[in-house]
């Protein structure tokens, strides 16, 4: 069975991808318009509001003419593929706040968006036990083609979205939305989050005591992995141009139905929205309060 670009994973609501629409450019708008293209979905929101949410693992489909990559449909179920549960808690954040998120459209074994171009795994050929057949004997045309057609868009979109925000008077903070395996080589893994961030902990620290004071989660610290990773999205289009950025990592487990997307999406409008001040936020509490309910 050929995946023919349509993402397998369960969502609250379709993604919302309205028609085509091309986002104005070169002019600075107070809102972000939505868009989507071969490799990226922008949510809409206010330009603004000084948050940009970013879902790099959103998808685990793969362009048609990759196939399956000669994996199993349930290998493509896994966390090899995508991160589960992130994209629709980004699009509950995303609606509920009123601002942009920027959502992959392809899994990370075709090509990982949060890696520089120079990390060694950038494109897996093996992955959690798993060979990726279709990745084996890359040649350096077929990653050059990758990247050129779903790595440099999206990281193009990201850029422009950031820009527009810029320009728009509101420095936005990044909000990277990712989900990490409950279980990692046999081992069970203790975090029901994980805050992962670099030099810069500007939001990492507040959103790390909010997470811990809500007395029901173990929060884990640059855990389950380590922040810093040269040439990640977040070293990209935070570090790099010095925009307070902070990624949370989900558990699987706890984000893998509706119902818990939705309740985690909840539970993050609200943490956001009570650290606004610190996130330097500039939420709109009237369309907030009315798209929580939508
Ligand atoms: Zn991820």
């Amino acid at each position: 069975m050929a995946f023919r670009g349509k993402p397998l994973h369960t969502q609250t609501e379709p993604l919302y991808v309205p028609a085509m629409q091309e986002i104005p450019s070169a002019r600075a708008t107070a809102r972000i318009a939505p868009f989507r293209n071969e490799s990226v979905t922008v949510l809409p929101g206010s330009a603004e509001a000084g948050l940009v949410l970013l879902c790099d693992h959103a998808s685990n489909a793969l362009p048609a003419e990759y196939g399956t990559l000669g994996l199993s449909a349930a290998e493509l179920e896994r966390h090899i593929a995508y991160d589960i549960g992130a994209a629709a808690v980004t699009e509950h954040l995303s609606r509920a706040l009123g601002v942009p998120a920027v959502l992959s459209h392809w899994s990370r074994l075709l090509i990982d968006l949060n890696r520089g171009l120079d990390d060694p795994t950038l494109i897996m050929r093996f992955s959690d036990g798993a060979i990726v057949d279709g990745n084996r004997h890359l040649d350096g045309a077929e990653r050059e083609e990758r990247i050129r057609r779903y790595y440099t868009p999206y990281h193009a979109m990201v850029t422009d979205v950031l820009d527009r925000c810029v320009a728009a008077g509101a420095p936005p903070a990044i909000l990277a939305v990712h989900s990490f395996t409950d279980i990692w080589k046999g081992v069970p893994r203790p975090w029901h989050v994980g805050v992962l961030f670099d030099s810069d902990d500007r939001l990492a620290r507040p959103l790390i005591a909010a997470l811990r004071a809500e007395g029901d989660l173990v929060v884990g610290e640059n855990q389950p992995y380590r922040g810093p990773l040269e040439g990640d999205t977040l070293w990209q289009h935070g570090l790099e141009r010095g925009l307070r950025h902070v990624l949370i990592e989900l558990r699987q487990d706890l984000v893998a139905t509706v119902g818990d997307q939705r309740a985690w999406g909840e539970r993050l409008v609200r943490l956001v929205t009570g650290l606004a001040p610190a996130f330097g936020l500039r939420l709109a509490e009237n369309d907030t309060r009315k798209r929580s309910r939508a």
